[in-house]
């Protein structure tokens, strides 16, 4: 689509960017739909944050996605925070109301749509263990709680973390906390096991969060990485007769509901997951 000079500005900022895929997606999206938008990307240090989103501003753009490490330091630069922004305590869009800088956080939204369209789960009443205690523990967390799970056991290397993140749950649903090597006995009555850990992420592809004989095919395991496809864990997941289910369904999902924010327009996710399968595997085969 020609760039002309009614054509306007989304972003993505973060420290390293070179590694996104939504530019790609995005514009992807945008030249479909024949929106007159640009996505870029910008790598902004944390000691330029305040000067970026100043620029920003000033330059109107329609709004941004944001990733790390500026998730949670971005929250002083903005006018408002939605109610999930607000309850995960972290920002990965922006939009533009009327001069008012609004911020959202559509990680958590992103993974539960994309667990309900491939896994057809019915999260009511169920028990889930989330490895992990990081940003997206916090978000996914807190989606499943408000899905109305019965009860949330966090499993972390970092205890305290552990605790911290079980303390914030405990407002929606019944929450404990293990060590990574001590959960065995949770997995056993839990319906979905949800790594959110970089454990088994390239390239350390080989890497396990727990030990593989937890796993039991009454458990969906869910995997937030993306590359690789099939992490060591949902591998061995397979080969207990588990359903899985991996990372790229919520990255698609919580683009398109970024997407729907700035533009107030259907998102086409069905292209925005091809261009990324695209790029994120095939053009490396
Ligand atoms: P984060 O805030 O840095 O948290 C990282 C988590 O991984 C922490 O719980 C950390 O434990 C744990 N961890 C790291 N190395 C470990 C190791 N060697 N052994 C055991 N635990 C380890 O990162 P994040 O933003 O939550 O992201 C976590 C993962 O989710 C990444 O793989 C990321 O790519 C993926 N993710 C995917 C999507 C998506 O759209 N699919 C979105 C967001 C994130 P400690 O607390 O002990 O350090």
């Amino acid at each position: 689509m020609e760039i002309t000079s009614e054509t306007k500005t989304i972003a993505l900022i973060g420290h390293p960017t070179i590694h996104s895929r939504s530019p790609q997606m995005h514009n992807a999206a945008l030249r479909k739909l024949g929106l007159p938008y640009v996505y870029l990307a910008y790598d902004i240090e944390p000691s330029n944050l305040k000067k970026a989103i100043a620029g920003m501003k000033a330059l109107q753009f329609t709004g941004w996605n944001v990733t790390i490490p500026h998730k949670v330091a971005i929250i002083d630069e903005l006018d408002e925070l939605d109610e999930s922004a607000k309850a995960i305590g972290a920002v990965n869009t922006v939009v533009n109301r009327n001069q008012k800088w609004v911020g959202y956080n559509t990680d958590g939204l992103g993974y539960l749509q994309s667990l309900q369209e491939e896994m057809k789960i019915n999260l009511k009443g169920k028990k889930v263990v989330i490895l992990g205690a990081g940003g997206a523990a916090r978000a996914v967390g807190y989606t499943l709680a408000i899905a109305g799970v019965k009860k949330i056991t966090i499993a972390n290397r970092t205890m305290s973390k552990a605790e911290r993140l079980s303390e914030h749950l405990a407002q929606w649903t019944e929450t404990e906390t293990v060590s990574l090597d001590s959960c065995k006995q949770a997995i056993e009555s839990a319906a979905l096991l949800v790594n959110t850990t970089s454990v088994g992420m390239h390239p350390h592809v080989e890497a396990l969060p727990i030990h593989p004989n937890w796993l039991h095919k009454d458990c969906m395991v869910s995997d937030l990485i993306y590359i690789p496809r099939e992490t060591a864990l949902l591998h061995a997941a397979k080969q207990v007769g588990a359903k899985v289910h991996n990372g790229m369904g919520m990255l698609v999902h919580q683009a398109a509901i970024a997407f729907e924010l700035w533009l107030n327009h259907k998102a086409p996710i069905a292209l925005m997951k091809e261009v990324l399968d695209h790029s994120l595997y095939e053009s490396k085969a």
